[in-house]
């Protein structure tokens, strides 16, 4: 019964329908380019377009914004539906802006024989000099008086392949001393010798975004078309095209972009890192790329709840990256199960334990969840535990083993310390123990209390693997203040991964499922990592800590 407060975009929806404005019609669409891989910004958008449709009874489309052929792939084109559809987003309409590029020119045409566009014959250097500043108007061009036959017939060869890439643009004829710099003759086609990854070598002009864009909405009647806040400025040409070519008023909404810390999330910067072989590509788990974060063990549920979170505003800042993380504890606290595993081992031998015994020990899966009920663990005379469980002399405070000190095994037995042996170097290789036996389950009879509980695995049953461990990509929170002139790579942090060989892990991690996180005790939540992990070679990613920094 309690209405939750709407966000301004969804208050401007909700208001749009009960005024009967479109029909009462919603319909929205996410606009991706095919040059990249999506990322948590993308998440953003996606949740807020296709969220709208569906808590409005509307329609989304997702339409690839394919006007660049250059940089476009349709490797990006299937990434980006799988990611659409495992954030948990099902399209109705499926569109490419390059399906439109015949009536875009067809209107383009319409524009000239208004007198409302123009061949240029300048080069784009010269065309940027003309523009003019906030506070002085722009100059003319000298072909921008070309009669309306000379126009038409130079487009049409433009198109047909006649000239070179950079003979010939395509401008609006608007206002060259427009306070709206926008409005200073835009661009809108320019000659490109390319191979598109649809369209082929049938063209070689492409649209502009913006004289693309706004058609494309129009052609597919969005009735909310929004965009993050960069554009608020190009929306007065957006309603210029909609007003003098008289079609569907679709209308731009901007809000503010998603901003995270210690990362990037621009293409041409992730694509940088994997060309680069800075990671080992777009799903790399430190990458804040979606297919990186399903990697990572993020779930669509920890993505979907975290951009309702943030929720949608006008003002632009940045998001601390433990806002998302804290979305993914919330998520897996609920839903994984807890198992044991050991990441740098100790052996502990447990004199008082008959050799050859082994039994078998009832563990919780989740304290969170009674359904998922209990596993049992074999337990043995040798196990491993972690090494910073041991100290040889313990520190002021350190209730885990010592010489002489007792602990709680998780799940089994008190076990005390008696001895330790080290090799030849003087590293501690092994940890001499006796244990009590009236301690099963964790307490002792005579009330006796322990302050320390440790996980362990039983060593002849231990499964081998290697685990890996991730730390931000970069080492400053806003790379936004980094210098002007300073490569962004620089602040590249060098250990944001930490491979760790010969972790120990309890049997029942045997078949584990890739995007089925478990939490691994006392160490964070952890995920089979989808391509490297076989069988015989089991690979974990860590993703996430069980407590952020701030709070260990
Ligand atoms: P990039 O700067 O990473 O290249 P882009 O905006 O050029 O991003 P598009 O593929 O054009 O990438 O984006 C598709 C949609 O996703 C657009 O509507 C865009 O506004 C939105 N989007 C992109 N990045 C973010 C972000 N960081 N936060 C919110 N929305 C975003
Ligand atoms: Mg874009
Ligand atoms: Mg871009």
């Amino acid at each position: 019964s309690s209405a939750e407060k709407l966000d301004f975009m969804r208050e401007i929806v909700a208001a749009d329908i009960a005024s009967g404005k479109h029909g009462g019609r919603v319909q929205t669409r996410f606009p991706p380019e095919p040059n990249g891989y999506l990322h948590i910004g993308h998440a953003k958008s996606i949740c807020l377009n296709f969220g709208i449709a569906k808590e409005f009874g509307g329609k989304c489309n997702l339409r690839f914004d394919d006007t660049n052929p250059t940089k476009e792939d349709v490797e990006y084109v299937d990434s980006i539906q799988n990611d659409v559809r495992w954030l948990g987003f099902e399209w109705d309409g499926l569109y490419y802006a390059s399906d439109y590029f015949e009536k875009l020119y067809n209107w383009a045409c319409d524009l000239i024989r208004a007198n409302l566009a123009y061949v240029d014959s300048q080069t784009l250097e010269e065309i940027r000099q003309q523009r003019g500043t906030a506070g002085a108007p722009g100059t003319n061009s000298p072909f921008r008086d070309r009669s309306v036959e000379e126009n038409l017939d130079l487009f049409a060869r433009m198109r047909s392949g006649e000239f070179p890439d950079g003979a010939h643009v395509l401008r609006a004829k608007i206002d060259m001393a427009s306070p709206h710099l926008i409005y200073r003759d835009p661009l809108l086609y320019r000659i490109r010798h390319a191979h598109h990854h649809r369209t082929g070598d049938a063209w070689c002009i492409y649209p502009m975004y913006d004289y693309a864009h706004g058609q494309c909405d129009s052609i597919e009647e969005i009735t909310h078309s929004i965009c993050t806040l960069e554009f608020e400025t190009h929306r007065p040409l957006y309603n210029w095209f909609i007003e003098k070519l008289n079609i569907y008023p679709s209308h731009q909404y901007e809000f503010a972009r998603l901003n995270l810390t210690y990362t990037v999330m621009s293409k041409r910067k992730l694509l940088e890192l994997v060309q680069d072989g800075l990671v080992s590509g777009w799903d790399d788990p430190r990458m804040p790329t979606l297919s990186g974060l399903r990697r990572r063990g993020y779930t669509p549920e920890a993505i979907r709840a975290f951009c309702k979170t943030i929720g949608i505003t006008r003002y632009s800042g940045l998001t601390d990256m433990v806002v998302l993380e804290n979305a993914l504890r919330d998520r897996l606290n609920a839903v994984a199960e807890r198992r044991m595993a050991v990441l740098e081992p100790l052996k502990v031998v447990i004199t008082n334990y008959p050799e050859g015994q082994v039994e078998y020990l009832d563990a919780v899966n989740n304290p969170e969840d009674e359904s998922a009920g209990t596993r049992s663990i074999p337990f043995s005379r040798e196990l491993y535990i972690e090494r910073e469980d041991f100290m040889e002399v313990a520190a002021k405070k350190y209730f885990r083993l010592a010489p002489g000190q007792e602990v709680r095994l998780r799940w089994a037995y008190f076990l005390k310390c008696d001895d330790f042996v080290k090799d030849a170097e003087g590293n501690i290789v092994e940890l001499r123990c006796t244990y009590d036996p009236t301690t099963k389950g964790g307490n002792a009879p005579d009330g006796r209390k322990v302050k320390g509980t440790i996980h362990w695995v039983s060593a002849p049953h231990a499964l081998n693997a290697e685990v890996r461990l991730y730390d931000h990509l970069l080492k400053i929170a806003d790379p936004s203040e980094m210098p002007e002139d300073a490569d962004w790579k620089s602040a590249l942090n060098e250990a944001s991964l930490q491979v760790l060989k010969g972790c120990k892990l309890e049997p029942s991690l045997a078949d584990c499922k890739p995007e089925l996180p478990v939490q691994f005790e006392r160490k964070g939540y952890f995920v089979v990592d989808s391509a490297d992990s076989t069988s015989q070679s089991l690979v974990f990613n860590r993703s996430v800590t069980l407590k952020d920094a701030w709070q260990k």
